[in-house]
């Protein structure tokens, strides 16, 4: 038989504010000393009220509009009953009835990435958005031998609940909704979607059924899964093992699993529980929540061209290739600077001009750029920060163009730019790095080389081709790498032909 497996998906976001959801505690609690960013608030003392974090609801918004969520106008908040040391106050302060966002969507490029390989072909897929709402991340409890430890910093810091209806098909596509939420959520600036430091923690309940079914099957849930790579091969590890039970006719029990990285393998946490009786109510120390259209406003104004926008944008207008453009776009800085070197490129040049500028940019960008980066250690976010000027690779990109350099000469420029932000044109000029395009003076050089290697040069009268490129290569040597490489291929195969006669 044929199964499909149903994947819906439960994301946790943590927002990136300065301070907590209910209090002024600082939210950056990474690499801190246990239980230092903590108040009567965030430790549920009795008496202490809770204050409603403007920016957490801000951020909030911003991923509900950019996952083209409805948002409410009117919301509540809910106490959320929940007896576990990680949260003092007995209760996790929540939104249930009515979330902040609702009935939304993402697109999706889908891709093959089993192989490991790069695909340009990839599949547009859209999962709907069911909810989205705010909540507050619990302690963080550590247990060592027969002791526990409990950590109050994470306890109140903003957390963004993201969930989708179960419209997943494939590890494939879940690994690129979670990939696209992540970048996301990073272009947005609303957190840093680190899986690894538990910034963003996802938990996939999935099933399988009989293809052409409608009813669902026995559903599962996965747990513990920090990075994008283990959530796609849990699934796909998950999917295998249900399809064997399946085969074998045998039951799929409802448990909640956690994946073990080490062994590529699903374990089993619990078994099944009876459902949570949460005993949701609404919060009587916080005020419900107006959004005014004024201020929705002004955060659909503030929101950016996300990565998959301007993906099509690139292809479209500069013709660049899938891989190009998911590149150039993969961070948000990145691909402003890209936007800097064309609109530069744009400049009153035709469109034919503007695209073939926009590939040289690309590749530059791509290789030149993130190679000097890396080996300097600079995150690809702080792209703005590097020495090199968007207008400066533009100029080396033209001298290029204009064939006043080579693009070895290119190379080593502007890895002298990169460490001093000179302009191109004047490390041109103060190391006389000029093409040599002069024609009578090439014309010499190819001589002085046919002259020079007559053994070579019977060798390609006699038929053997690969030797010409020897010969290129001599005389680019002779024009200490500067010469006109195009102009030299024409003059010494002239020349080489002319003695055949
Ligand atoms: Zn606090």
């Amino acid at each position: 038989m044929e199964y499909e497996v149903v994947i819906g998906m439960e994301t946790h976001v943590e927002l990136d504010t300065n301070s907590k959801m209910f209090c002024a505690c600082s939210a950056r609690f990474f690499g801190a000393e246990p239980n230092v960013n903590v108040c009567p608030v965030c430790l549920g003392m009795p008496g202490a009220l809770p204050v409603i974090n403007k920016r957490a609801v801000e951020f909030a918004i911003m991923v509900g509009l950019a996952l083209n969520c409805k948002i409410a106008r009117h919301t509540f908040w809910e106490r959320k009953s929940y007896w576990y040391p990680d949260l003092p106050k007995g209760y996790q302060i929540s939104q249930y009835q009515y979330p902040l966002a609702y009935d939304g969507w993402i697109e999706v490029d889908v891709r093959d990435l089993s192989t490991g390989n790069w695909t340009e072909e990839s599949t547009r897929k859209r999962i709907r958005i069911r909810r989205a709402h705010l909540e507050e991340d619990t302690g963080k409890l550590t247990h060592v031998g027969d002791k526990s430890y409990v950590d109050y910093n994470r306890s109140g810091v903003p957390l963004l609940e993201i969930v989708t209806e179960p419209d997943i098909r494939s590890a494939d596509e879940a690994y690129a909704y979670l990939s696209a939420l992540q970048q996301i959520v990073r272009y947005l600036g609303v957190s840093t979607g680190d899986m690894e430091k538990g910034a963003m923690r996802c938990e996939p309940n999935m099933s399988l059924r009989p293809r052409g079914s409608t009813d669902f099957g026995v559903k599962v849930e996965i747990k513990n899964l920090n990075s994008l790579r283990a959530v796609r091969d849990a699934i796909a590890y998950e999917i295998r093992r249900q399809m064997a039970l399946l085969e074998r006719g045998e039951a799929v029990r409802q448990v909640t699993l956690g994946w073990d990285e080490a062994r590529g393998v699903t374990v089993v946490q619990r078994e099944k529980e009876s459902a949570h009786d949460y005993r949701y109510f609404p919060e009587p120390d916080l005020p419900p929540l107006e959004v005014e259209e004024a201020w929705l406003d002004a955060l659909r104004q503030r929101a950016p061209e996300l990565a998959l926008a301007r993906q099509d944008r690139y292809r479209r207008d500069f013709g660049l290739s899938a891989y190009d453009a998911t590149q150039l776009t993969s961070d948000r800085a990145v691909a402003e600077w890209f936007e800097q070197v064309v609109t530069c490129a744009a400049d009153s040049a035709p469109a034919d001009i503007v695209r073939a500028r926009a590939k040289a940019a690309a590749n530059w960008i791509q290789t030149e750029v993130f190679r000097l980066m890396k080996a300097r250690s600079t995150p690809l976010a702080d792209i703005a920060t590097v020495k090199v000027q968007p207008g400066q690779l533009f100029q080396l990109i033209s001298l290029v163009e204009s064939q006043t350099i080579n693009t070895n000469t290119a190379r080593q420029i502007f890895e002298e730019m990169f460490d001093t932000g000179a302009d191109p044109r004047a490390i041109v000029e103060s190391r006389g790095l000029a093409q040599v395009s002069d024609e009578g003076a090439l014309r010499a050089v190819v001589a002085q080389v046919i002259d020079a290697h007559p053994d070579q040069v019977r060798q390609f009268l006699g038929g053997q081709e690969k030797v010409f490129g020897f010969l290129v290569g001599q005389a680019m040597k002779a024009t200490k790498g500067k010469g006109n490489a195009q102009l030299i291929n024409r003059l010494l195969r002239e020349a080489l032909e002319g003695r055949r006669a």
